[in-house]
Order: C-alpha cells, then sequence, then structure tokens
C-alpha cells in the first residue's frame, strides 16, 4: 500500500517538478550564453545628498533582457547565477562596465562614488581583492571611489574569511557598505570587527519611516549608531518628499529612491549630472 502511495505521489508530482527543473536548466543556459549574446547591461541609480540634491554616487544595477522572455527581474536571475556559480563572470562583468562608466564620469569631471553589490560568495573569495585590484588598474580609477555593498548574510556565510577579503579591500582602499541593513542577522560585534564605511538602511524600514513609528525608531537609531561609528549612511527606497524629508531630519544624509532618481542608462544620468554642473538651470 505504502510503496503504492509512493508511486502515485511521484506519478502526480514529477512531471510539475520536471517542467520547474527544465525551465531552469534552461534559464541557466540561456544566461550563460546571454554574456557572448551581450544581452546583459548595467542600469545606474543615483544616491542623493539629501541637504542640496546633489548626486554624490550611483549604485550599478545589472539588467538581462531575453531575447524571448524580455527583461527578467534582477532577484531571479541572480539566484540563478549564485547557485550555479556564473555570479563570478557576473559580477567582473558588472564591475569592468561600471567602473569604464565611472571613469568617464570623472574624466568629465562628475566625481561620484560607483557602488557596486556583490553576492555572499565573493567575501570568501580570497582571489577577490586581486581581482578588484586589476579593475580598478584597468580603468584607472580611484579605489576611495568605489563602493562594494555587501550584505549581512553575505559576511555571516563565512565570517573568517568575510573579514580577510573586507581587510584586503579596505587596505587598498576601497570602501564597504552593508547593504540592506537591519533585515539579516545583524550582530554588533561584526559590525565593529569589519569596520566598513558605509551602512544602507532596507527600504523596508524606510517606505514607512513616516506612518510606522516602530520603522521611524529603526531608522533613527540605525542613523544614530552610523553616525557615532563614523559611517556615512544611505537610507533605500525613497519613494516620496515625505520620506525624504524625515530622513533626513533624522540625520541621514544620503538617499536612494524612485523619488529621486530611477535606475536609468548611463546616458540618463550623465544628462543630470551635466545638467547640475551648469548653474542657474533646471531651478
Ligand atoms: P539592492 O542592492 O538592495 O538594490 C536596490 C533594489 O531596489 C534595486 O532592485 C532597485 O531597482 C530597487 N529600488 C531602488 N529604489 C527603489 C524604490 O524607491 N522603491 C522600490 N520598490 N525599489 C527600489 P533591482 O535592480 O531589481 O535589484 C534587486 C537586487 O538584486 C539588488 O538589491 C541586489 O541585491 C541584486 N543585484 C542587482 N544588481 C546586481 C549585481 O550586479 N550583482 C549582484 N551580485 N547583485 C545584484
Ligand atoms: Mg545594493
Ligand atoms: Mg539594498
Ligand atoms: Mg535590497
Amino acid at each position: 500500500y505504502h510503496a503504492k502511495v509512493e508511486r502515485d505521489r511521484v506519478s502526480t508530482y514529477a512531471p510539475e517538478l520536471d517542467r520547474r527543473t527544465v525551465d531552469r536548466l534552461r534559464l541557466l543556459a540561456d544566461l550563460r550564453a546571454a554574456f557572448e549574446a551581450q544581452e546583459l547591461h548595467v542600469v545606474y541609480q543615483p544616491q542623493v545628498e539629501l541637504a542640496s540634491g546633489k548626486v554624490v554616487a550611483a549604485e550599478a544595477l545589472v539588467r538581462w533582457t531575453h531575447p524571448t522572455r524580455g527583461l527578467v527581474p534582477t532577484d531571479d536571475f541572480i539566484a540563478l547565477a549564485e547557485s550555479s556559480g556564473l555570479i563570478v563572470p557576473l559580477t567582473a562583468f558588472v564591475l569592468d562596465t561600471s567602473l569604464a562608466q565611472a571613469a568617464a564620469w570623472h574624466a568629465e569631471g562628475h566625481r561620484i562614488r560607483i557602488a557596486v553589490n556583490l553576492s555572499a560568495r565573493h567575501l570568501s573569495d580570497l582571489d577577490l581583492p586581486d581581482q578588484v585590484a586589476a579593475a580598478l588598474a584597468r580603468h584607472d580609477f580611484p579605489p576611495g571611489a568605489l563602493v562594494l555593498e555587501v550584505t549581512e548574510t553575505g559576511i555571516l556565510t563565512d565570517p573568517f574569511r568575510a573579514e580577510v577579503v573586507v581587510r584586503a579591500l579596505r587596505g587598498q582602499g576601497v570602501e564597504i557598505s552593508i547593504d540592506d541593513y537591519g533585515t539579516g542577522n545583524s550582530s554588533l560585534t561584526h559590525l565593529k570587527r569589519l569596520r566598513v564605511d558605509e551602512l544602507k538602511i532596507d527600504r523596508s524600514f524606510v517606505s514607512n519611516v513616516v506612518r510606522d513609528s516602530h520603522d521611524h525608531a529603526i531608522a533613527r537609531s540605525t542613523v544614530a549608531l552610523a553616525t557615532a561609528l563614523g559611517l556615512r549612511v544611505v537610507a533605500e527606497g525613497i519613494e516620496d518628499q515625505a520620506t525624504a524629508e524625515a530622513l533626513s531630519a533624522l540625520g541621514c544624509g544620503i538617499g536612494q529612491g524612485y523619488h529621486l532618481g530611477r535606475p536609468e542608462l548611463a546616458e540618463v544620468l550623465t544628462a543630470r549630472l551635466e545638467g547640475a554642473a551648469v548653474p542657474g538651470e533646471g531651478a
């Protein structure tokens, strides 16, 4: 009887599982080919000084336009890349592309920081610091203007190696930011040991900062902690003016979010940087 149930279960569920697996494998094969086919590109979302409205940095975010599926949700293919090892060439692509772009901005006098996301696996890759150094050298880009965004989860995957990698990167002058701060297993011990440069308050606390007193308290204490530790603090996911003002009032220096600028092609940010450089324009 048991065997029969097992067999039925298999015959009931296997096709569905199969379809999902096949779909995943197909998408993975497509992602592998996407590099060669030049289906990947990078968009840039401005980070804005809340007090002045000035663009001080840009976060590089990867996009994949699949030939038949269209734009694939980033979280989906990042997860696929992470589980397959493709995240290594993907990050190399994003780093190289965004450093080339940021170097061009710098050459035009727009000396903004460029932020690039790292995945958990990179923090246990002892070769990463050399790869980053090589990319910086290739574009003759100042290390201090590169910010690498890591998550608490990434740090906790292998805290010992993460510490070695972060130390080596900071030794080169590269800055480290804790992304989505507050959503992972926030441990002050790690914050203290790792010596990072920036905290990004996660969108989940920022969105309702005006309406939710708990979120407001979390944002306030995060800003206070960052300030006391001498860290820069960035609020992500700012979608309206009231939220921008509330964070600014809490002492948060920098904001990022749809209200301040969407992730866009480089040309769009270039135009904005150039507009800002001309006094009296755009007022
Ligand atoms: P993240 O690093 O926290 O990036 C911020 C995400 O929030 C981006 O989603 C951005 O488009 C979105 N966002 C920005 N402002 C707002 C807002 O005001 N409201 C809302 N609702 N969303 C906002 P995206 O580009 O889809 O990326 C999702 C995640 O995928 C990123 O989260 C990051 O963890 C990862 N990711 C993106 N690009 C890369 C990459 O090049 N390498 C790696 N390893 N991960 C990446
Ligand atoms: Mg990020
Ligand atoms: Mg984030
Ligand atoms: Mg996020």
